[in-house]
């Protein structure tokens, strides 16, 4: 019988984990709550946090390249088929983000418009949705640095974006599902025409267009939509749950399935070890899942695998962090394990919990103690529920990757 892996978490070190144990023979169970911060992030996919890349390469006055991806995670974005990943050795992707800035990435969800490559005018169709100021995005992404170097110039122009009434006021998400349809996707690419032969005539000759986050949730539309209109069109950078996340758990759910893993929604709340054997308690489930080890990939604070439990009561002292399950595995911050403070009113949080110049805070680095993806016997440990590993999309993977390995 094949060994069996109990796998906690469905973000990108969970999906990691199921797709290296899978590879490796073994069958999976992933048990998961729900959404976590891989859905949550907007669809930039970074090796190390970006402004400590962009940072150390203006010091070091070299350019910013993509570092190269280790074979097995080359592999996974490919079984993905969400992401653009580039060459390694390449120029780092550039992405314009709808809060006005250009930043680099290692590799990006495929709607995203890379601009690395882009020389001349960059269309930013105006459209009347609250979260999207064509004008004052064009100034703002034309004034940076990178755009200036490029020559890059960002254009707003009228374009009717908008198909149907109430679409100025919907959801960003509900936006991004109506582009699934191809038929939409028609209605769009026809639209932007008419917008680049009206701007034709002022001088503008369009190398791309650049729309808000709104191009599939189902899976990324851009390229279908570059190819119907014969110009590279992409999405800017949204903010906190914008539609990547979506495209990400429906490439996920894809992924799952082609790989034959059991998945179990739900929330676990206990973890016991016996011997050889792993069980995990499931909030609802009268049955125990149990297997031969397990990965808690439960993500961090910000997905909510790792909760804040704030200071303790007079009678009954505790821990500022603890898992969101019950699991026979220690916290750590900065190597140092987390346990009961002496002040009632638990850490100092205004010291600890914020990034500083060069340090990620408490709240980022907070996690299980690990040696290498070991936990505890029977138990590894991957992603953003690990302490002091650099909470990014491709650490994920390759923690993920690990850990399914070794379970
Ligand atoms: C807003 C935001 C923006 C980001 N932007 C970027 C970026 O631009 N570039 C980049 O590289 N990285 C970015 N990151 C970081 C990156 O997304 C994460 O580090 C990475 O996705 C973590 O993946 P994970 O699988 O470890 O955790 P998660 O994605 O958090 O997955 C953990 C999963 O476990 C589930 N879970 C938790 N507890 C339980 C339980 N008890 N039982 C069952 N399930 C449970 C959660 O619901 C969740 O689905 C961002 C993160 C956030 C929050």
């Amino acid at each position: 019988m094949s060994r069996s892996i109990v796998i906690v978490g469905a973000g990108l070190a969970g999906l990691a984990a199921a797709f290296s144990a899978r590879r490796a023979g073994r069958s999976v169970t992933v048990v998961s709550a729900g959404a976590g911060a891989t859905a949550l992030a907007p669809g930039a996919v970074d090796d190390v946090p970006w402004e400590r890349a962009a940072s150390a390469a203006r010091v070091a006055r070299v350019p910013l390249v993509r570092r190269p991806l280790a074979v097995d995670v080359a592999a996974f974005a490919d079984a993905l088929g969400l992401w653009s990943i580039g060459d390694d050795g390449a120029d780092v992707a550039r992405i314009a983000t709808v809060a006005g800035v250009i930043r680099p990435a290692r590799a990006h969800d495929r709607a995203l418009l890379d601009l690395s490559t882009i020389r001349g005018v960059v269309i930013v169709p105006r459209a009347p949705r609250a979260a999207w100021d064509a004008d004052a995005l064009a100034a703002t992404w034309g004034a940076s640095p990178f755009a200036r170097a490029q020559g890059l110039r960002f254009h707003a122009a009228e374009a009717a974006l908008l198909r149907h009434k109430g679409e100025r006021g919907i959801g960003e998400l509900d936006l991004a599902a109506r582009h699934d349809e191809g038929d939409r996707l028609d209605w769009l690419a026809a639209r932007l025409r008419e917008a680049l032969v009206r701007e034709a005539p002022r001088g503008v000759d369009a190398a791309a267009v650049l729309l808000g986050p709104w191009l599939g949730l189902a899976a990324p539309r851009a390229e279908a939509l570059s190819a119907r209109l014969g110009l590279s069109v992409g999405e800017a950078l949204g903010g906190v749950g914008s539609a990547a996340g979506l495209r990400f758990e429906a490439a996920r759910d894809r992924l799952l399935a082609s790989l034959g893993v059991d998945v179990v929604v739900g929330r676990a709340t206990r973890l016991e070890v016996e011997g050889a054997r792993v069980a995990l308690t499931v909030h609802g489930k009268s049955d125990l899942v149990v297997g031969d080890a397990c990965v808690i990939a439960c993500g961090g604070v910000a997905g909510g695998g790792i909760v804040y439990a704030g200071a303790g009561a007079p009678d009954r002292a505790r821990a500022a962090f603890a898992l969101s399950l019950d699991a026979p595995v220690d916290l750590a911050i900065g190597g140092v394990r987390v346990d009961v403070t002496s002040s009632l009113n638990g850490p100092d949080l205004d010291e600890t919990a914020w990034p500083t110049p060069g340090a990620e805070g408490a709240l980022e680095r907070v996690g299980v103690r690990c040696d290498g993806a070991r936990a505890a016997p029977g138990i590894c440990a991957a992603g953003a529920a690990v302490a002091d590993r650099p909470r990014t999309a491709l650490e994920a993977v390759a923690a993920g990757l690990r850990a399914g390995r070794e379970a």
